[in-house]
């Protein structure tokens, strides 16, 4: 036999037992997003390297080393999207969405970056965006968080999250205190790490979000990038945490909460738990004012956010929030013993949802003794069973067995079944 091919590592297959949760949460958020006047967006899993090396910046890790970049027959260099928001402008920008409009929208998918997998932290993972467009003022930016923790309540994780909050300011005021961080760091060289020397030059704000234990006494005494905020920024900032503060909901101001991507500016977040180890982030966003007009568009304010859906169904599942009616069970699984039964199985089936549409029903298919049916029957979970063998089928009748519960057994007309069936499901 030859070897077995076997997915592609950090890659993994979401398999019909674990679909239930994802759906769950899927339609969880779909629903909610749609009931705040949110429009789903698809865009391509593809896009030109370009739009990724222009907006989430050269000397990212991301960019740096994460990318799945390939040249496609004609040469042209593509990549398996890292991220969503980039395509997302790119797509609005594209079809004219942004330009004297705002947008609220969202999408879900795969996002693929060349990482170390563990737990929580894969190659392919799945997030689910949402982004703004067209809204400089705070009230955006408080609207997303409001969402998002009125979807931890729903999920039943609000008390597993918390928020981290901070704000990077104008970019001029970041090139400023990115000044005043590099003669701070460069001191104290000598306690920096391999990969902090590697930013210091590249990309220094990211040292501060360094988790490195020896590192953390001398980031405490960094200059902090509050002193150097522009006036816009700080009211911008104070603004949204009037609206967290009155809206009654808690978060830690976090000054060195950077994000690892180029083009945030004034509000970032980051909703965090204890409960899933090191990949404890399954909620990261914040303002890219400057991103439209970078990627060739009219400036246009931006604000958004990604989850991270394999993390939120790690902390679903961690926490047992998943509740029990995400695994639906069938009503009815359909055998048929006998020559010639299996048509009558299968009308049997459809006459049924013709009359009560919310049944779900399964149909035994490919034959096999009585004994071997009922097997299948009880193995599908469903409440019950129909048998039909070749005297019910003469006779328009079906017998009908309680799986799970004490009901008698019954012999009834067909035409009965489906009204008897929905008697009797609660
Ligand atoms: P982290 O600090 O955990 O690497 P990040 O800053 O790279 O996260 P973002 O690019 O902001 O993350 O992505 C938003 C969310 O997507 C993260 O908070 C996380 O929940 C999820 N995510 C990011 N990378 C991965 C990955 N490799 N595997 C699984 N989920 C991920
Ligand atoms: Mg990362």
């Amino acid at each position: 036999m030859s070897k077995k091919i076997q997915a592609v590592r950090g890659m993994n297959d979401i398999l019909p037992a674990q679909s239930p949760v994802w759906q769950y949460l899927e339609g969880t958020v779909a629903e909610l997003l749609g009931s705040y006047g949110y429009n789903e967006i698809r865009m391509p899993i593809v896009e030109s390297t370009n739009l990724f090396k222009r907006s989430i910046g050269e000397v990212t890790d991301i960019v740096e080393k994460e990318m799945y970049t390939f040249d496609d027959r004609n040469g042209d260099s593509l990549t398996l999207r890292p991220e969503g928001t980039a395509g997302c402008v790119r797509a609005c920008e594209e079809h004219g969405l942004l330009y004297n409009q705002t947008q609220r929208l969202w999408y879900t998918g795969p996002m693929f970056r060349h990482e170390r997998p563990q737990k929580g932290r894969y190659r392919q993972f799945y997030q689910i965006g949402v982004e703004t467009y067209g809204i400089a003022s705070a009230d955006i930016d408080a609207e997303l968080i409001l969402l998002t923790a009125r979807l931890w309540q729903q999920l039943g994780l609000a008390d597993s999250v918390t928020l981290q909050l901070n704000t990077l300011g104008s970019s001029e005021a970041r090139a400023a205190y990115r000044e005043a961080l590099v003669a701070y760091l460069t001191e104290h060289k000598a306690l920096l790490d391999e990969d902090s020397l590697r930013r210091l030059d590249s990309n220094p704000l990211r040292v501060l979000d360094s988790k490195n234990p020896d590192m953390q006494a001398m980031l405490a005494g960094a200059p902090s990038l509050f002193d150097y905020l522009d006036d816009d920024s700080r009211e911008h900032f104070d603004k949204l945490r009037s609206i967290l503060d009155a809206a009654g909901i808690a978060y830690e101001v976090n000054p060195r909460l950077v994000r690892g991507l180029d083009y945030y500016c004034k509000t970032v977040f980051e909703w965090v738990t204890d409960k899933l180890g090191a990949q404890g982030t399954v909620c990261a966003g914040g303002r890219y004012d400057g991103l439209v007009e970078q990627l060739g568009g009219k400036a246009t304010p931006a604000v958004g956010f990604a989850m991270g859906v394999e993390r939120l169904i790690l902390l679903l599942e961690s926490l047992e929030c998943v509740p029990q009616a995400v695994y639906q069970t069938l009503d009815a699984y359909v055998c048929a013993v006998g020559d010639d039964t299996d048509q009558a199985a299968l009308l049997l089936s459809d006459r049924l949802r013709n009359e009560q549409e919310w049944l779900r029903i399964q149909t035994h298919c490919g034959g096999g003794s009585f004994k071997s049916q009922m097997k299948k029957a009880d193995k599908s979970g469903a409440r019950f069973a129909l048998l039909l063998g070749e005297s019910e089928v003469a006779q328009q009748q079906v017998t009908i067995k309680d799986l799970r519960g004490e009901l008698e057994q019954v012999q009834i007309a067909q035409q009965d079944a489906a009204a008897w069936l929905a008697q009797h499901i609660n």
